[in-house]
């Protein structure tokens, strides 16, 4: 089955920066026959092809001159057992958070912090999403993709999927594999992960003492809120940048000038810095220049006021890339896919 293609699609409701720039064509999936068909006929017509999920890591900087494929599949279930663990699967364009929820409905344990990351189940190994203590590598029990070199279905495991921080095999391959539908191994009885920012001390102030994967996922949900602007009400791709990894020397240099820096060891000679900081720390928080700006209350995040194209966001990114080089010596990397 082919779906239809239109021409000349603005992209504007399918980036969550709202960044008004336009697809040369522009298709959906619901199907694996209808991603194949898209890929044959884009490759007859010799075009790029770029999939796209919720458009929620993206940073668009100039029209596409490609065919926009975004995955519209459907479809969640249970798989059965593997040890003392349920395997549950879902399709590529089943929007994240609602799969979460769905799978705390029925009972499993283990994809609770990562409830309200925007985007897609098909996007998630992307970057091996993470928020809150957990990554999708914790509970990956793997993913089904289609080749775009050989054009067979390939079968990933975890070990294939090289995940690293924000980071995986699919992350340095761009366009090499479109994942089609992903799985899960979870826990029936509740493995909590609370040690990671104000979790557990959200907990508390809601009186639950004893919390059920749900209600780690609402406390989640509610401190979310309150820190990260909706991309419904402000554009923006989450975290532009990630957080760096330095030597233990850097960041101890950095301790000495500034006693308050927030630094996490990583094991071994690294230390984690927390990007948001030495971007406030150099002044960046609330900064804004025409409709480009970093937000007011956390400065990983750069937001679109309205009219911001991507050129000019990611001219502010870089700005603020080589300040922070400058101030602190340390390289930060973006996040958001850059096209
Ligand atoms: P898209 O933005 O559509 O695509 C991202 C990349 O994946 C692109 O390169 C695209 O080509 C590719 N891609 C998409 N689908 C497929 C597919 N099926 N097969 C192959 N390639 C594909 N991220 C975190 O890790 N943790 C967070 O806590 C978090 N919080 C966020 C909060 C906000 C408010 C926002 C706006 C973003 C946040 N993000 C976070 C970033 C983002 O939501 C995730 O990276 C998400 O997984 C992106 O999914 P998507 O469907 O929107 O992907
Ligand atoms: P936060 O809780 O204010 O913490 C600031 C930074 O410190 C985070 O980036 C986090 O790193 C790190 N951190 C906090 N507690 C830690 C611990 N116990 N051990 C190691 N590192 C710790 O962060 P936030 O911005 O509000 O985000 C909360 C969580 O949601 C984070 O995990 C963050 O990654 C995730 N998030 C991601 C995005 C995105 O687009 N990627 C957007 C929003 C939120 P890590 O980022 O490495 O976890």
């Amino acid at each position: 089955m082919t779906a239809q293609w239109q021409e000349r699609v603005s992209l504007k409701p399918f980036n969550t920066f709202g960044i008004d720039v336009s697809a040369r064509f522009f298709t959906q999936a619901h199907t694996d026959d209808e991603v194949r068909a898209a890929l044959a006929s884009a490759a007859q017509r010799e075009l790029a092809v770029l999939v796209i999920g919720g458009g929620s890591n993206l940073l668009l900087t100039q029209d596409i001159d490609a065919l926009v494929l975004h995955m519209a599949s459907r479809g969640r279930r249970v798989l059965g057992e593997q040890g003392d663990r349920v395997v549950i699967e879902a399709e590529a364009g089943e929007p994240w958070h609602p799969f979460v929820q769905w799978s705390l409905a029925q009972g499993f344990s283990g994809l609770e912090n990562l409830s309200l990351i925007p985007g897609t189940v098909g996007a998630a190994p992307m970057q091996n999403v993470g928020a809150y203590g957990v990554e999708i590598k914790d509970v990956f029990a793997g993913l089904t993709a289609l080749d775009r070199e050989t054009g067979e279905l390939r079968d990933f495991t975890l070990d294939e999927c090289a995940f690293g921080y924000r980071d995986s095999v699919f992350k340095r391959n761009p366009g090499r594999w479109v994942i089609l539908r992903v799985r899960f191994a979870l826990a029936r009885a509740l493995q909590a992960h609370l040690d990671y920012g104000p979790v557990r001390q959200r907990l508390h102030e809601q009186g639950v003492e004893q919390p059920t994967a749900q209600a780690i996922s609402d406390a989640i949900c509610s401190i979310r809120r309150e820190k990260l602007p909706d991309p419904l009400d402000l554009g923006n791709a989450g975290s532009f940048f990630k957080n760096p990894l330095v030597s233990v020397a850097l960041a101890e240099q950095i301790r000495a000038r500034y006693p308050g820096v927030v630094a996490y060891p990583q094991g071994g000679e690294q230390m984690k810095l927390a990007a948001g900081w030495l971007i406030e720390q150099a002044g960046w928080k609330g900064y804004r220049d025409g409709d480009a700006g970093v937000h007011r209350l956390q400065s990983l995040v750069l937001v679109n006021y309205g009219q911001a194209t991507g050129a000019q966001l990611h001219a502010l990114a870089c700005k603020i890339q080589a300040d922070i080089l400058e101030r602190f010596g340390v390289e930060l990397e973006m996040e958001p896919n850059l096209y």
